[in-house]
């Protein structure tokens, strides 16, 4: 039977998401603090409510897509938010990535309403939420977990990772990971064109062997053409930087390259290139070494 959503934060990937539960029968009721983000969600069949908290007041689920950590507190904990609006027993979901100790916070006062949460950050994506084929790495328990996995599935693949905040702490590790490649490629460029070897000859070479990764396969070629439409902007990655700065210093964990990494993405800010896809933190390494990228559009 169709359930009652209500879908809060709909731009670049909520807009698709909330596309594919409508399309499965779900009722979407959206809300968006942007009134034309809404626009979509509308013409798709959906609902559009004045705030969280009328959004909720009639859901059995809500998700939340917004960016950032003091989004999703503002989303569940002011006067006009969904803890003041949702019935108890409603089952909340959110799939933004925020920092783990804000998602444990957040679940702790819903659990005090009566409402089980969830942290259930993606992967893969803008072309992931529109084929719904995203990656959803889950926190919270078991039970309720299994409860929620049928409503993730219409979206992508879920995992459970383990208590409230594991999902969000494994989104960290797959940003590590990923900032890692981009700036691993950035400097085997760099040291290529200073040493006048062809680029394009380095992600040939490299994509054949131990240093081949997918960051290299989707973006290396469009690196070589100076192509940073974003993708995913470099200005969610430096947010996702210092989630995992954040989540360092929460758990005592030591990460001297994700301090760099967050250093470097500082330095895109800096450029005002926050706004292109991650992959330009390569401008910032050919920019340390007075590198002229022969790939520069
Ligand atoms: P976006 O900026 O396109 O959309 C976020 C929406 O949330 C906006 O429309 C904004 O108006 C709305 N919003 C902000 N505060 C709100 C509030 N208090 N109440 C209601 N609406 C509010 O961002 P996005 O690209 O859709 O990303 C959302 C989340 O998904 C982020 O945490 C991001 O890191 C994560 N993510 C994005 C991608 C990607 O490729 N874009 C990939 C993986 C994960």
């Amino acid at each position: 039977m169709g359930k009652t959503i209500a879908f809060i934060g709909l731009g670049i990937m909520g807009t698709p998401m909330s596309g594919h539960l409508l399309k499965a029968g779900h009722e979407v009721i959206g809300f968006d603090l942007v009134e034309s983000a809404m626009e979509d969600v509308v013409a798709m069949g959906g609902r559009r409510a004045a705030s969280s908290k009328e959004a909720s007041a009639e859901a059995d689920i809500v998700i939340s897509m917004v960016p950032d950590s003091p989004h999703v507190e503002a989303v569940y904990l002011s006067d006009d938010g969904v803890l003041a609006g949702a019935k108890p027993g409603t089952l909340l979901l959110d799939m933004s990535s925020i920092s783990p100790v804000t998602a444990i916070k957040v679940a702790k006062e819903a659990a005090e309403r009566g409402c089980s949460m969830l942290d259930a950050p993606v992967s893969g994506g803008q072309v992931g939420a529109e084929q719904a084929t995203l990656s959803i790495m889950v926190g919270g328990e078991a039970e309720v977990f299994e409860q929620a996995k049928p409503i993730f599935e219409i979206m992508g693949k879920p995992t459970h990772c383990g208590p409230s905040g594991a999902g969000q702490t494994v989104k960290a590790c797959n940003q590590i990971q990923v900032a890692m490649n981009f700036i691993g490629l950035a400097e085997a460029l760099v040291l290529g064109v200073k040493a006048g070897v062809d680029p394009a000859i380095i992600i040939q070479v490299l994509s054949g062997g131990y240093a081949q990764t997918r960051v290299m396969d989707v973006r290396g070629p469009r690196m070589l053409e100076g192509d940073y439409e974003p993708g995913f902007r470099a200005s969610f990655h430096y947010k996702d930087l210092n989630i995992i700065r954040e989540a360092a210093r929460a758990y005592s964990a030591s990460l001297p390259a994700s301090n760099l990494a967050h250093e470097l993405f500082t330095a895109m800010m800096a450029n005002d290139w926050g706004d292109l896809d991650h992959s330009a933190v390569v401008k910032v390494i050919a920019q340390l070494s007075n590198a002229d990228l022969p790939f520069e559009k």
